[in-house]
C-alpha cells in the first residue's frame, strides 16, 4: 500500500488543495513517509500544522483516511475545512441523529469520502470494526495520541481499543501524532500503537511568531482594558484563575465598551457552548476564561492570549499561549505577574495534604516565578523546559530581548538584605517572610514590627533608598540566585543558605538586575515581527465583512472560508483577476471557484473608490498578457 509520490506531486496537491505554498517545518518529511506506507510517530507543536500531515495524502491516495480523534466538537469545524477545499469529508460521533448516521454511513460504503474521522469509543460499537473492513481504508491517523498513554495528562482509556485496530489492519500505516509528549509518553505511544519501524519526527518547540512579555500587575483591569482597546478587531483570550474573575472581567470588559464574554466549567454546557460560539464566529471579541477553555477549539486567529493571574506551571503556560497565532501571522502573550499571587498561590499548596503533592507544586511554582521575574530570554527559558536548547542570544521577539534589564551593583542592597534576616533570626529565635523583611528595612510601624522590637535592630529603616517593590523584587532575586531559602513549608519563612551567609561573611560582590518600578511603554509597532504581513488596513477590514458574509450565509466559522493571511495578502496584492488571486496563500482552486468572485468584486470596488491605495502593488505585478 505505497505510493510512490514526488515533491512536485505533493506541493502541486498542496497548492491546489490547500492553497498554500510551502510546508511548515517536517510537513513534507512527514507526508512523505506516510505517503510511502510508512508508520510515522510525529510530534509537532500546536500551530505546526499537523492536520495536513494526513490530509494531503488523503487526497492522494485512494480509499479512506480514518482520523481517530477524542474531539467531538472538532470534528465538524474540521470535516467543514475539508468541504470548503472540496475535499469529500464526514465524522461520525454521538452527536448525529440516526437518519443522519444512516446518510452517512451509506455514502462510506459507497466509497465517497477521502477523510472519516471517528471519536475512540467509535471503535468499540459493535459490528464497526467489521464496517470498517469493507471501506476500502488506505491509512489511519492517530490524532492526540498522548491520550493512549496513562503517563499523560490527558489519558483515554478508550485509546486502548487503537491496539485492537493494529490487529485488524496489521499492513496498514499509521500515523500518531501529538503536541505533548514526554519521553516516556512517547515510548508508551509506539508501543501501545505497535508502530512498526515508526520514522519518528519532533519539531522545534519553538513559535517564532509569538511574542512573550511580562509585565508588573499593578492596576490589572485597566491595563487589560487598555490592551484589548489598543487592538479593537483582534481576537484575544484572557485566562483568570478563578470561575467568578472570568465573569467579573467580562462583565468590566462589557461595559467599557469591549465585547467580552466568559467561559468556565460552572457554566451550563449550552451556555459554554454559545460563548466559545460565538468567539469563533468572530462576534466576540474577548473571551474571559479559565483554563477549561482551549483544547475545544482551532480558531487560527487568536492574536494574544494575556494571563490575568499566575499560572500554576510553565507547562501550562505554554500550552495556553500556543493558542495564539497557529496561522503563523504574529501573536501576544502577556503574562501579568504579581508578588501577591505568588503569595496566594503559597498559601494554596501548604493547604495540600500530601507531601508529594506539595513538593510537586512547589517546584512547578518556583520554575513559573522563575520564568516570570528572570531577565533571561523568555523563548530560552520556556523551550529550556521542554529539554530544548535556544541556540541565539537574542530572540528579538521577548520584552526582555527587545529591552534588556540593566544589572547594577547589588552588594550593598544584598548585603542589607541578608543581613536583616540575619539580624531578624537572631534577635527572635525564629524566621519571618519577606514582607516583614522588607517592613524593617523601610522603618516600618507595623503591629509585628513593634511587638517584636524589631524596630531596634541594626537594620531597621536603612533601606530608604528603594521602594517596597524594589526590595520585594532584590528578595526573590536573591532567592532565585541561591543566597536565600524560601520554606513553603513554614509559611515561607526566609533562611540563609550557605551561599547567602558566605556572601554576607565575606563581602562577596553580588549583581542584582535595576528595579522596574517605572512602566515600560508597551511597543506598538508590529513592524519587522516574525510572520508579519503588512498590507492595506482598511481594505483588510473590508474583506473581513465580506468574509463574515460568507460565514453567516454557510453557517461556518469565518476562518473556515479564508485564513487571515490570506485576507491580509490580498490586502497587500490588490489582486483584480483569478490568476493573480490563485497566487495568494490559502487560495486553491475550490475556493477560487466559490469565493473569488465575492473578494475580487470588493478588491476592485476598494481600488476605485481608493485610486491611489493599490499603485505600489501595480507597479510590482506583471499583469497575464
Ligand atoms: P495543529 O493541529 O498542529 O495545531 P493545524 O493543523 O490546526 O495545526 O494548523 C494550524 C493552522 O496552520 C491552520 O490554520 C492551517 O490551515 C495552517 N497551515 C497548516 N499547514 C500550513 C502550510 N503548509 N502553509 C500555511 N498554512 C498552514
Ligand atoms: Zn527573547
Amino acid at each position: 500500500m505505497s505510493y510512490a509520490s514526488n515533491d512536485d506531486e505533493i506541493l502541486q496537491t498542496l497548492k491546489r488543495h490547500f492553497g498554500h505554498d510551502s510546508f511548515r517545518p517536517l510537513q513534507k518529511e512527514i507526508i512523505s513517509d506516510f505517503l510511502g506506507g510508512k508508520d510515522v510517530f510525529a510530534l509537532l507543536p500546536t500551530g505546526g500544522g499537523k492536520s495536513l500531515c494526513y490530509q494531503l495524502p488523503a487526497v492522494m491516495l485512494d480509499g479512506l483516511t480514518v482520523v481517530i480523534s477524542p474531539l467531538i466538537a472538532l470534528m465538524k469545524d474540521q470535516v467543514d475545512g475539508l468541504e470548503a477545499n472540496g475535499i469529500p469529508a464526514t465524522f461520525l460521533n454521538s452527536s448525529l441523529n440516526k437518519t443522519e448516521a444512516k446518510k452517512r454511513y451509506a455514502k462510506l460504503f459507497a466509497g465517497e469520502y477521502r477523510i472519516l474521522y471517528v471519536a475512540p469509543e467509535r471503535l468499540m460499537l459493535s459490528g464497526f470494526l467489521e464496517d470498517l473492513r469493507q471501506w476500502n481504508v488506505s491509512r489511519f491517523a492517530v490524532d492526540e495520541a498522548h491520550c493512549i498513554s496513562e503517563w499523560g495528562h490527558d489519558f483515554r482509556p478508550e485509546y486502548r481499543q487503537l491496539s485492537n485496530l493494529r490487529n485488524l489492519f496489521p499492513d496498514l500505516p499509521f500515523l500518531a501524532l501529538t503536541a505533548t509528549a514526554t519521553d516516556r509518553v512517547r515510548t508508551d505511544i509506539l508501543t501501545q500503537l505497535r508502530l512498526k519501524n515508526p520514522k519518528t519526527y519532533v519539531a522545534s518547540f519553538n513559535r517564532p511568531n509569538l511574542t512573550y512579555r511580562v509585565e508588573t500587575k499593578q492596576a490589572v483591569f485597566q491595563q487589560i482594558l487598555r490592551f484589548a482597546q489598543s487592538r479593537p478587531f483582534d481576537s484575544g483570550i484572557v485566562y483568570c484563575h478563578s470561575r467568578k474573575a472570568t465573569e467579573s472581567l467580562a462583565d468590566r470588559l462589557q461595559q467599557s465598551g469591549i465585547e467580552a464574554l466568559p467561559y468556565h466549567a460552572g457554566m451550563t454546557p449550552l451556555k459554554r457552548m454559545e460563548n466559545q460560539e460565538s468567539f469563533i464566529r468572530d462576534e466576540t471579541k474577548v473571551i474571559c476564561a479559565t483554563i477549561a477553555f482551549g483544547m475545544g477549539i482551532d480558531k487560527p486567529d487568536v492574536r494574544y492570549v494575556i494571563h490575568q493571574d499566575l499560572p500554576k506551571n510553565v507547562e501550562g503556560y505554554y500550552q495556553e499561549t500556543g493558542r495564539a497565532g497557529r496561522d503563523g501571522l504574529p501573536a501576544a502573550c502577556v503574562l501579568f505577574f504579581s508578588p501577591g499571587d505568588v503569595a496566594k498561590q503559597l498559601q494554596f499548596i501548604s493547604e495540600k495534604r500530601s507531601w508529594k503533592e506539595r513538593d510537586v507544586a512547589s517546584e512547578q511554582l518556583r520554575q513559573m516565578v522563575h520564568y516570570s521575574e528572570s531577565s533571561e530570554c523568555r523563548r530560552k527559558t520556556l523551550l529550556a523546559y521542554f529539554s530544548e536548547s535556544w541556540p541565539h542570544e537574542n530572540c528579538g521577539n521577548c520584552d526582555n530581548c527587545q529591552n534588556p534589564k540593566k544589572t547594577i551593583d547589588g552588594t550593598v542592597p544584598a548585603q542589607k538584605f541578608m543581613s536583616c534576616i540575619f539580624r531578624v533570626q537572631q534577635a527572635s529565635g525564629f524566621g519571618v517572610g519577606i514582607n516583614h523583611i522588607v517592613d524593617v528595612l523601610l522603618g516600618s510601624k507595623s503591629e509585628k514590627v513593634l511587638k517584636w522590637g524589631h524596630n531596634r535592630l541594626s537594620t531597621y529603616n536603612i533601606g530608604q533608598e528603594y521602594k517596597r517593590a524594589d526590595w520585594q523584587a532584590f528578595g526573590r532575586e536573591l532567592i532565585r540566585e541561591g543566597y536565600i531559602d524560601q520554606n513553603p513549608e513554614s509559611h515561607s519563612v526566609l533562611e540563609l543558605t550557605s551561599k547567602g551567609r558566605i556572601a554576607l561573611r565575606e563581602r562577596t560582590s553580588i549583581s542584582l538586575t535595576q528595579p522596574t518600578s517605572v512602566e515600560k511603554p508597551e511597543r506598538r509597532s508590529r513592524l519587522g515581527q516574525t510572520g508579519a504581513i503588512e498590507c492595506d488596513e482598511s481594505l483588510f477590514a473590508t474583506l473581513r465583512a465580506v468574509r463574515k458574509e460568507l460565514a453567516n450565509e454557510q453557517g461556518v466559522p469565518p476562518y473556515i472560508i479564508f485564513s487571515d493571511v490570506s485576507l491580509r495578502e490580498m490586502a497587500r496584492d490588490f489582486p483584480t483577476h483569478e490568476e493573480q488571486l490563485s497566487e495568494i496563500s490559502g487560495v486553491g482552486l475550490k475556493k477560487l471557484e466559490r469565493y473569488g468572485e465575492s473578494f475580487l468584486n470588493a478588491i476592485k470596488e476598494f481600488l476605485e473608490a481608493n485610486p491611489d491605495a493599490g499603485i505600489e502593488a501595480l507597479e510590482n505585478t506583471s499583469f497575464p498578457a
